[in-house]
């Protein structure tokens, strides 16, 4: 483990690579998986590293989409399961939403690692780990399709974080709603999505828990193209304030 010092300008940063080399060294995350997460770093570093105003409301809709949802399931790979396996168990309680182990790189030896962290942080269901239940989605090739017939497959609403494109318009094609966590407001993910958080995934998971604590009868009013725009047109004046003080 490195020494940061704590009054680095970039502490947060840095610390959640910690998370995510100690998950790499743990079996949780694949190499892959250390690239993704350069690639939403550095989105990260343009959106100022906190959580903007279309997050916030992106996180509201969410935690209201999963509450008020018929069969809601959280999609779990590596970069999840490392960065934030606590917040997953307590997003699951309080949407009554099933977690699924999903993997795009899929190995048994990280689908093991993910499920001794999910089980250590309070998991007691976890989806996606029996062969004899899993099916297939239309649309994409090999082992990205693979879901569990009790879990994605049959959901209505479904959490990706980190998603590949590929795979959320394959989810969108079988009809389910999507909710995402990705940096990068223009992936295909973040277009495809029905709700997008534009906010890195470790402090909108703690945001969408509180978030879902809360009672709200009233539904909101969302659209996520609007909020993408926001999200965009945030990160611009971002960088023209901060050129301007350059
Ligand atoms: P797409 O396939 O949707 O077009 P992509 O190919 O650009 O996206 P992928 O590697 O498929 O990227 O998906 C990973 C996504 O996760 C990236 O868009 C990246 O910005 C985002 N991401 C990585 N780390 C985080 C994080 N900690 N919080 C939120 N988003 C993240
Ligand atoms: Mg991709």
């Amino acid at each position: 483990m490195t020494i940061i010092p704590k009054s680095h300008p970039r502490l947060n940063s840095l610390l959640i690579r910690e998370k995510l080399v100690k998950g790499f060294e743990d079996n949780l995350v694949a190499k892959e998986g250390l690239l993704a997460h350069g690639r939403g770093e550095a989105f990260d570093y343009l959106i100022g590293e906190k959580t903007s105003k279309s997050a916030k409301d992106a996180i509201k809709a969410a935690a209201f989409m999963l509450k008020n949802a018929e069969n809601s399931v959280i999609s779990v790979n590596g970069n999840f399961a490392a960065l934030c396996p606590k917040e997953i168990i307590q997003l699951a309680k309080n949407t009554n939403s099933k977690i699924e182990v999903n993997l795009f790189y899929s190995s048994e030896k990280r689908k093991k690692a993910i499920t001794k962290i999910l089980k250590k942080s309070g998991a007691t269901e976890i989806y996606g780990l029996n062969k004899k239940s899993s099916t297939k989605l239309l649309g994409i090739d090999s082992a990205r399709r693979i879901v569990d017939k009790n879990g994605i497959f049959s959901a209505n609403v479904v959490l990706v974080p980190l998603e590949d494109g590929d795979r959320t318009i394959a989810l969108k094609k079988a009809k389910k709603k999507i909710i995402t966590f990705d940096l990068n407001p223009l992936s295909r993910t973040a277009q495809t999505a029905d709700i997008t958080i534009v906010d890195n995934v470790t402090r909108a998971m703690k945001l969408l828990v509180i978030e879902s604590q809360k009672k709200r009868k009233e539904s909101l009013t969302y659209n996520n193209k609007k909020n993408l725009k926001l999200a965009i047109l945030e990160i611009r004046k971002n960088l023209e304030r901060r050129a301007k003080n350059a």
